[in-house]
């Protein structure tokens, strides 16, 4: 369907622009969690964003929230291939690695990040178009690794100065643990039919540990009641997550264990974990991990035991801006008016000089007075005008001329000189250093 010419054409709802300065933030953001996640050895993957959708309905499983109903899913109209825009990483990470055989000689150790798209409700840190950094660990079975993802993600917090992040843990067990714990809640929940939302009651026979993820208040507030997967766990279980939690109270980790946390995709086993804040409102978890031991043989691949997280960008970014985490946008160091022909070839070369050895600078174009141009380098921030004219260009040289310092004036000085100076004489330097590296 098309839209008439003159209704004004506007992005798919749920799916944001990221506009400047917010751009900027994320950038500085994702390279926060990228430094940590290569501070532990991690190493990035890139992966399509297009996958055939039975990658999704096979790994994801057929009576989820994502797979019933928030898929974006479409027939390639030039090849008939059924396709989805990817919902999550997990499963196209774990494709990636089985096609191409990275588990087979060594241990990995992943990441990715981009956008995922879930046709959801579209609310405060809800979209339809998110974006996720997701680190996953495949070939390794002990709670060492799970440990070390949340070390991983504990120390992101602390980079970012994040606080009041808490750490919920369950374990999940393995297939016949989860059989046997699945009778009982089947029967647990028959009991309250009546009061069950749609929802539940379809998925009471097919899948009723997804009622236990259920958003209702009234079906939470049944399964408070329900028969706990805990106390189904056999000893290696029981011992993985007292391994896990060994490791993180050595760590000083402070966490909670909450049964019912069971995560909305069906790969996982044995740990889960989700961080959680309550400065976000309804939408408070952050990122949410765990282990999937048996996803990458139920794909076709050799069984190859795994584990991960992905943390959701909007409400990371959400949680930085709540808690005054961001640093101000980087304006330019340097703005760059001129004015006459002579001048502004010379513009030309200065600015490539100055960029040359560093510095950031805003070569003015399009033309106008001088008195416009110095009100848009105060506009941009910068902390030097460098202004060339006619006259100034003709002895190759220009004005210098501090826009943050009412006392320092304006004096002109040699081109060839002029990078020292700013580096020396008006930059301090390690003022400068922490600027640019401080907060994110
Ligand atoms: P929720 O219970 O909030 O729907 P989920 O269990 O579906 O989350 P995961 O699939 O585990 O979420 O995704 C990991 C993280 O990605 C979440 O913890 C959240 O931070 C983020 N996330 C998930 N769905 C969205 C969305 N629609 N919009 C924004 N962020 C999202
Ligand atoms: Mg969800």
């Amino acid at each position: 369907m098309s839209q008439p010419l003159s209704q004004r054409l506007q992005s798919v709802r749920g799916m944001n622009d990221i506009l400047p300065p917010e751009a900027e933030h994320w950038a500085r953001l994702e390279a926060a969690v990228i430094a940590c996640l290569e501070a532990y050895g991690y190493k990035p993957i890139r992966l399509p964003i297009v996958e055939p959708t039975p990658l999704f309905t096979r790994a994801i499983g057929e009576v989820t929230d994502i797979v019933e109903k928030e898929m974006y899913s479409f027939v390639d109209s030039l090849n008939g291939e059924e396709l989805t825009l990817r919902p999550e990483g997990t499963a196209g990470c774990a494709r990636a690695v089985i096609q191409h055989g990275l588990a087979n000689q060594s241990t990995q150790r992943l990441y990715y990040l981009g956008p995922m798209f879930r046709h959801e409700r579209p609310q405060k840190g809800r979209y339809r178009q998110f974006h996720q950094i997701g680190a996953e660990v495949f070939g390794l079975a002990g709670p060492d690794v799970d440990a070390e993802l949340i070390l991983l993600t504990r120390r992101l917090w602390r980079d970012l100065g994040l606080v009041g992040m808490r750490l919920q843990l369950n374990s999940l067990g393995q297939p016949e643990e989860r059989a046997r714990h699945r009778a009982d809640l089947i029967a647990y929940l028959e009991g309250f039919a009546a009061s069950l939302d749609e929802d539940a009651r379809r998925r009471l026979q097919s899948n009723p540990l997804r009622i236990l993820d259920s958003k209702n208040p009234q079906v939470r507030e049944i399964c408070a009641g329900a028969p706990r997967l805990l106390e189904y766990l056999g000893a290696e279980s029981l011992a993985h997550f007292a391994g896990v939690q060994r490791i993180l109270r050595d760590a000083g980790v402070e966490f909670d264990i909450n049964p019912r946390l069971v995560r909305g995709l069906d790969y996982y086993n044995r740990g889960v974990f989700e961080w959680v804040t309550d400065k976000l409102g309804a939408q408070g978890t952050v990122c949410a991990g765990g282990r999937y031991d048996g996803l990458v043989a139920q794909l076709g691949g050799k069984p190859t035991p795994a584990c991960g997280f992905a943390l959701g960008v909007e409400r990371l970014m959400a949680l930085c801006a709540a808690q005054d985490g961001m640093a101000a946008p980087s304006p330019p160091e340097v703005y760059l008016a001129h004015q006459g022909e002579a001048a502004g070839r010379l513009a030309f070369r200065v600015a490539e000089m100055l960029r040359d050895t560093g510095v950031k600078t805003l070569l003015h174009c399009g033309g106008g007075g001088f008195k416009a141009q110095m009100k848009k380098a105060d506009g941009a921030g910068a902390a030097f005008a460098v202004i060339i004219g006619d006259d100034e260009a003709s002895s190759d040289e220009v004005q210098l001329k501090s826009l943050r310092e009412a006392t320092t004036g304006q004096r002109r000085v040699r081109v060839d000189a002029l990078p020292g100076l700013i580096h020396e004489h008006f930059f301090n330097d390690t003022a400068r250093k922490e600027d640019k590296h401080g907060g994110i």
